[in-house]
């Protein structure tokens, strides 16, 4: 059976951050796992180079996983957690919380990264409320940063085209400037060396819209989204500085480097930093079930419910601490401790940046970067036609059977924490002559 032989209706799923047209012309279909591959309903198997959408970091399948959902299916497939609560949504909450960095209190549970900032965002704003301060609204994103979709995560995000569209945006938001672009940082291996002033942008941020204004600075440690973005060395450290001296909760935003990625549990723990709150998802339940969850200083859940009549936060989801969820999630932290996951990461990771970095005289590779398991390859865009470089470059991987990701002009790779050598080989090989032959 061929691709275009599947015999499926494409035309009524109106398909997320896709170009629906072109791709229902000429679809590509992913119809199974297991480890590190997909495969296709006509049998190919290929190799999974951005652990599905940067999420599926122990691999596809795991069979812990997918025994304790089907096991907790057939126990209780959903119970409220409005004024009601499950065991297991309490286990994971007090796990999670264990397996976070010390300064975590409190978790609060939702089901997409997108739903985790928001949920950040409005706590954010209730804990100055609660705290007498209620005049601290502002919420500042960092240009390029990718918070997910929901109307808080686009507006304190810096992704331009995902905003115009919907214009008018949440008021009371401003933006730092982004860390990238830098001719002397490009081609740096690890951290950029330049840049660590631009966190000082916080300080004019605050001359200018006052002292006691600003409630919360969100920013991906590493973007993601828009191409692997590195933060230069000692530039979170300084942005972490200004918010403890001035009363500002800092955000970081793990949804993706989160659970390993950049060999360390956290990138608040790589950093040594200690950010008030931290939204993640993605390798929560190792991509199983959709679920998400905002991790909070201690300190910031206290203020809000003490301050509380009744309902301190009115906020949540119908299947914020899912019974399925917590039991993919469960058993996701226990494949980390148990295989070591962050380790095996920080373990593969020179060889990563050594393969990475080879390309860097491929035909019109104009920068390459990397941090742990994350690294990006970024053409010349063709004249006229933005994109299109990297989309040719995307399709010629998936034809010689490896899922990578673009955007824009940018490759971006994620491979599992759990990748063999042989298996980098094979992507970068892939990634080379597909650069080669361009
Ligand atoms: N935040 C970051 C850093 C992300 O990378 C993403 C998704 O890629 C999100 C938030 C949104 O997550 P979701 O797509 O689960 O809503």
């Amino acid at each position: 059976m061929t691709q275009a032989q599947t015999d499926i209706a494409l035309e009524p799923w109106w398909m997320p951050f896709t170009a629906n047209a072109a791709y229902k012309s000429d679809p590509r279909m992913l119809s199974r796992a297991s480890g590190v591959h997909f495969e296709t309903p006509d049998g190919r198997q290929i190799l999974d180079g951005v652990s599905g959408l940067w999420c599926v970091n122990a691999g596809h399948c795991r069979p812990e996983i997918v025994e304790a959902i089907s096991r907790q299916a057939a126990e209780l497939d959903y119970a409220p957690s409005f004024q009601m609560g499950h065991p297991i949504a309490f286990e994971f909450a007090e796990r999670l919380r264990s397996f976070a960095p010390d300064h975590i209190g409190n978790v609060f549970f939702s089901n997409s990264g997108s739903e985790a900032v928001d949920t950040a965002l409005k706590i954010a704003r209730a804990y100055h409320r609660a705290n007498g301060e209620p005049d601290r609204t502002i919420l500042v994103g960092r240009e390029r940063d990718y918070h997910g979709a929901g109307f808080g995560g686009i507006a304190v995000g810096g992704l331009d085209p995902h905003k115009v569209p919907f214009t008018p945006l949440l008021p009371d938001v401003a933006h730092l400037p982004t860390t990238h672009g830098l001719e002397e940082n490009r081609f740096s291996r690890g951290q950029p060396r330049h840049g660590a002033e631009l966190a000082d942008e916080l300080e004019t941020l605050i001359s200018e819209r006052g002292e006691s204004r600003i409630a919360a600075v969100i920013v991906e440690p590493v973007s993601g989204s828009a191409g692997v973005l590195v933060p230069p060395v000692g530039y979170l450290e300084r942005l972490a500085a200004i918010c403890k001296e001035l009363g500002i909760l800092l955000i970081f935003d793990e949804v993706i480097t989160g659970f390993g990625r950049l060999g360390a549990t956290f990138a608040a723990e790589r950093f040594g930093l200690q950010p008030d709150m931290m939204t993640v998802a993605k390798g929560l339940t190792n991509g199983s079930v959709p679920m998400a969850a905002t991790l909070l200083r201690g300190s910031v859940y206290d203020t809000v419910v003490a301050a509380g009549n009744g309902i301190e936060l009115p906020h949540g989801y119908t299947y914020s601490g899912h019974p399925l969820a917590c039991a993919a999630g469960l058993a996701t932290l226990s494949i980390h401790e148990t295989d070591r996951l962050s380790e095996r990461a920080a373990a593969l990771a020179p060889s990563f940046e050594d393969k990475l970095h080879s390309l860097v005289s491929a035909p019109h590779v104009i920068d390459v970067r990397n941090l742990g398991l994350m690294g990006a390859i970024e053409l010349d865009p063709i004249d006229g036609s933005p994109g299109e470089r990297a989309q040719a470059i995307f399709r010629r991987c998936f034809d010689a059977d490896v899922l990578i990701r673009i955007t824009g002009d940018t490759i971006a790779l994620a491979p599992s924490l759990v990748y063999e050598e042989e298996q980098l080989e094979v992507l970068f090989s892939a990634v080379g002559e597909a650069l080669a032959n361009q």
